[in-house]
């Protein structure tokens, strides 16, 4: 055994330190840390993780030498204290409680008072100056927590529901207040209090038919064993599953002295920060009560009092602060709160208690916080040069940092609310509005003034004006890179896909979600960072973007090797990104540029491109098209000018943009002068049975190259009216669903020539751009170093990649992926984060082949994993130049860039 099981603490000084936290767990590791700064801490000791493992793996017998070094301990806190265990003049009592490595609140079992029987009750009533009620109280506590958790649970006895020992010794205590008619417990006297104890050991015989021990040792070996045995209790066993803790760290178990806070009106037990967690203000923040212990505060029958002038709030204003009530201790608080933070340069979490006037620190952790307060106190502590740069940006995670960055439901309403479905959390924040089941519809409710949600089976490309309209999206089928959630996330906009439980009723205009009916016109509220629909209508709360986050954002930007770019198609979401840091764009999706935004007119002429039969039609619908494309492309690049734009060439297959209705059909039969039934021959042509494998990407401008023509004509000659206007083009021409290298030399044959025509035209010698690829097809990963004899960047499409690796569909994953997660056979969505693993392997290839051809070739990232975490952490270790995310995802991949620098420096 490496270690020595029994860590002692106390006295100003202790055996373990923070650093311990494997081995003493967090509770046990800053028990140890604030002793050895000689703060005041009870004194104890921790018995280490290694014994609960081993305990277990060894079927519950102890590690030899475990009593003895537990006696040692004892016999240490025992001298300090001047008290002894069991003694009857002038007894010392422990608290058992858990300690794993990362807390996990609420989910193990503690015991109080051990150590309080019948021959140790004197003692404590002298040592509390003769308070009977008080250790009578003190006594009826630990019978009910041992009875429970060490007589019960430990013991794996499972009573029904309502049946527990808990309960039916709370039946007896309800009773005796009934009969006393007293309101609350602190009403009971000690002669009740003392027959509630008789009759609790009673009913704890009948019950488990066992005697309440009366041995001090016996409870203390007792209420150890019971908590080791609660880190394989069912609630510590789910919550792991759900935090992703493993199951071999094990829990340690912390046996410190009691002090009391309920030992009268000069005793008080509190919680505080050190700074305020809910906007992180630089003020010491908390509340306590007076005479009460721990379990008094969490349990929330009393209101906490404020324990200073700062915490006052609407809740608490007219109670006295602990300042005012016990300004030595508060003092003495203050101070050491002081010390703690400097010490660990960060926010912290403390629990203390007042016994008798005297102050005692019972636990510091570092404090939870929300998103607002994570960058104020990153910035503030860089600011007091508490902390350096590196470690300010690991401070915010970046799901808080989102917080800041999209409107959220209400955090207290939001709690108190009961999900009525759940689904993929496509597009982040929150929306509340009345339901509507078509775009027009949302369109109309949305001109009038209301705010509406969106509910559809699925959405496509028709539906973007809606989508726009509404305040969020709710969709029955699609996965993360469906076509509403990649819309959705590139606006910022609040959007649920994939929520299996809604069957939509569009004729009738209802859903049914969970036994519900909903119609048009209801209210619902959707949280699209976690996925979960809401009925009715809660409270919005708008983060808006303030100084202190650009401020951060820019400490981001100082430790980041990755360029961040975004993925925009309109001048509008590029200005936005441009806000928001981007420093260029690393896909336009020229096709998006149809997408019902704005005029009708270009969709109009692409569907006649589309539709067209011969070449003479085609071209002519082209000449048509020509002036539009280039006003969209033209305005892109100027938005963004000086920094790169990477245009993609038109990728998807053609039948997606042939309208469903028939009066547009018609529409268009009459201008391209042909029978409906031709033109309907026409469309079913086109139709595919695999259009994702089909006539798309790169394979569109091999068959139609006069459309790669004009569109690249278009690139370069915006570029060149804006050199003229004097601005700084730099288009990056991409080909996309690449599988080999003639691909790309047919169409770069084609865009040089016409680059040569616009220079001629224009009177030109250069417009600065580049020719690359997309790599999404896993061929093109392997046969990357041929790619790049043409390609001068590759971006990495991970959406088609991810695709077409696993041969998941990315619309259909919805209906099996839950699946999948359920049973453990994948980890995730691998839509949402970089399969690395597997794909990983395949860009690593990719780059690294690429590179042996071309030693400068630019590489970046373009699918949705552009803008997630831990996809960003791994291209920067696979040596990519940027990566490329939804312009609100912007600043959430500039922190997620800095997080990487800092872990792999
Ligand atoms: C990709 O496949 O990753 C990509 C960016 O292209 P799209 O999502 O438009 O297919
Ligand atoms: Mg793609």
């Amino acid at each position: 055994m490496a270690s020595r099981m029994v860590y002692f603490f106390g006295g100003g000084k202790a055996e373990g330190n923070a650093k311990m936290k494997e081995l003493l767990g967090g509770k046990g590791a800053n028990l140890a840390e604030m002793a050895n700064l000689g703060v005041p801490v009870p004194p104890g000791f921790t018995i280490t993780t290694e014994v609960c493992t081993h305990y277990y793996q060894n079927k519950k017998t102890h590690m030899k030498g475990l009593k003895e070094k537990v006696q040692q301990a004892i016999q240490k806190v025992e001298k300090l204290m001047g008290k002894k265990f069991g003694d009857s003049e002038n007894p010392l009592l422990f608290s058992v409680r858990s300690g794993a490595r990362k807390s996990m609140p609420g989910m193990m079992e503690t015991v109080l008072n051990v150590g309080l029987n019948q021959k140790t009750i004197p003692g404590l009533v002298k040592q509390s100056g003769g308070d009977e009620r008080f250790v009578y109280d003190a006594y009826r506590r630990l019978i009910m927590m041992y009875s429970d958790v060490v007589m019960e649970k430990a013991a794996g006895i499972e009573p029904k529901d309502d049946e527990g020992i808990r309960k039916q010794l709370e039946k007896i205590m309800d009773q005796l207040k009934k009969q006393k008619g007293c309101k609350s417990d602190t009403d009971l006297t000690a002669e009740d209090l003392k027959n509630l104890c008789t009759s609790f050991k009673a009913k704890i015989k009948e019950v488990l038919h066992k005697d309440f021990p009366d041995d001090p040792n016996e409870q203390l070996w007792g209420g150890i064993n019971a908590v080791f045995s609660s880190w394989n209790g069912k609630r510590a066993v789910s919550y792991r599953r759900i935090e992703g803790i493993p199951d071999e760290w094990g829990t340690a178990v912390n046996v410190q002295t009691m002090v009391f806070g309920n030992m009268g009106n000069n005793s008080a037990t509190g919680v505080a920060f050190t700074r305020n967690p809910g906007n992180g203000e630089n003020n010491f923040y908390g509340e306590y009560l007076i005479n009460a212990q721990g379990e008094d505060v969490v349990a929330g029958i009393r209101t906490p009092a404020p324990i200073n002038q700062y915490s006052k709030s609407e809740h608490n204003k007219e109670l006295v602060a602990l300042e005012k009530a016990m300004p030595k201790p508060y003092k003495e608080l203050f101070a050491i709160q002081n010390r703690l933070e400097k010490h660990y340069h960060d926010m912290q979490d403390i629990e203390f208690t007042i016994e008798n006037g005297r102050l005692f620190m019972l636990q510091c952790r570092i404090g939870k916080r929300n998103g607002p307060a994570a960058v104020r106190m990153a910035m503030d502590m860089l600011k007091e040069k508490l902390i350096k740069k590196e470690e300010a940006v690991m401070r915010v995670t970046p799901s808080q940092l989102d917080e800041l960055l999209h409107p959220i439901i209400d955090p207290m309403a939001e709690k108190a609310q009961k999900p009525i479905a759940r689904g993929l959390p496509a597009g982040p924040g929150g929306a509340c509005g009345q339901i509507v089941y078509n775009a027009v519809d949302a369109v109309e409710w949305a001109k009038q003034g209301k705010m509406v949600i969106l509910v559809r089976e699925e959405t496509n490309p028709e539906d973007v004006e809606g989508m726009r309209a509404a305040k969020g999206i709710l969709t029955a089928r699609g996965g993360m890179t469906s076509h509403a959630a990649l819309v959705a996330r590139g606006w910022g906009k609040c959007c649920i896909v994939g929520c299996s439980a809604l069957e939509v009723d569009l004729g009738k205009k209802e859903v049914h979600i969970a036994g519900k009916v909903l119609k048009e016109g209801d209210w619902l509220t959707l949280n699209g960072t976690k996925g979960v629909v809401y009925q009715g209508q809660l409270p919005m709360i708008d983060a808006t973007r303030n100084e202190l986050l650009h401020g951060f954002l820019k400490v981001c930007d100082s430790l980041r090797k990755l360029g961040i770019r975004t993925n925009a198609d309109t001048p509008e979401d590029a200005e936005k990104a441009r806000q928001f840091g981007a420093e260029g764009i690393g896909l336009f999706r020229t096709e998006h540029m149809f997408y019902g935004i704005g005029s009708d007119e270009p969709l109009f002429i692409l569907r006649k491109m589309i539709l067209s039969s011969t070449l003479e039609e085609r071209k002519n619908a082209i000449a048509e098209l020509y002036p539009y494309v280039k006003k969209d492309i033209k305005a892109t690049i100027s938005a963004m000018d000086g920094l790169p734009v990477v245009i993609r060439l038109l990728d998807p297959p053609l039948h997606e943009f042939v309208p469903r209705d028939r009066a547009r059909l018609e529409a268009l039969a009459k201008d391209l002068n042909i029978s409906m039934e031709e033109l309907e021959k026409r469309a079913v042509n086109l139709h595919e049975s695999n259009p994702m494998m089909g006539h798309r990407g790169v394979r569109l401008g091999i068959t139609y190259p006069e459309i790669t023509e004009m569109q690249i004509r278009a690139i370069f000659e915006s570029s060149a009216e804006l050199l003229k206007e004097g601005k700084k083009p730099y288009p990056e021409i991409m080909v996309p669903v690449v599988c080999c290298s003639w691909e790309l030399e047919d169409q770069f044959a084609i865009a040089k020539r016409i680059y040569k025509e616009v220079l001629a035209k224009y009177n030109l010698k250069k417009i600065k751009h580049m020719f690359g690829t997309m790599i999404e097809v896993p061929r093109a990963a392997i046969v990357a170093d041929k790619l790049a004899e043409f390609a001068e960047f590759f971006s990495f499409g991970t959406n088609d990649l991810t695709q077409m690796s696993f041969g998941f569909s990315r619309d259909d994953i919805g209906g099996f992926l839950p699946d999948y997660i359920r049973k453990g056979i994948l980890p995730g969505d691998p839509f949402q984060s970089i399969d690395q693993v597997g794909l990983g392997e395949l860009i690593k290839m990719g780059i690294q082949r690429g590179r042996k051809t071309r030693k400068n070739l630019e590489v970046g990232i373009c699918g949705e994993h552009g803008g997630e975490p831990k996809s960003i952490e791994f291209c920067h270790r696979v040596g990519m130049d940027y990566v490329s995310c939804s312009p609100f995802r912007v600043p959430i991949a500039r922190l997620a860039a800095a997080q990487a620098a800092v872990i792999n420096k």
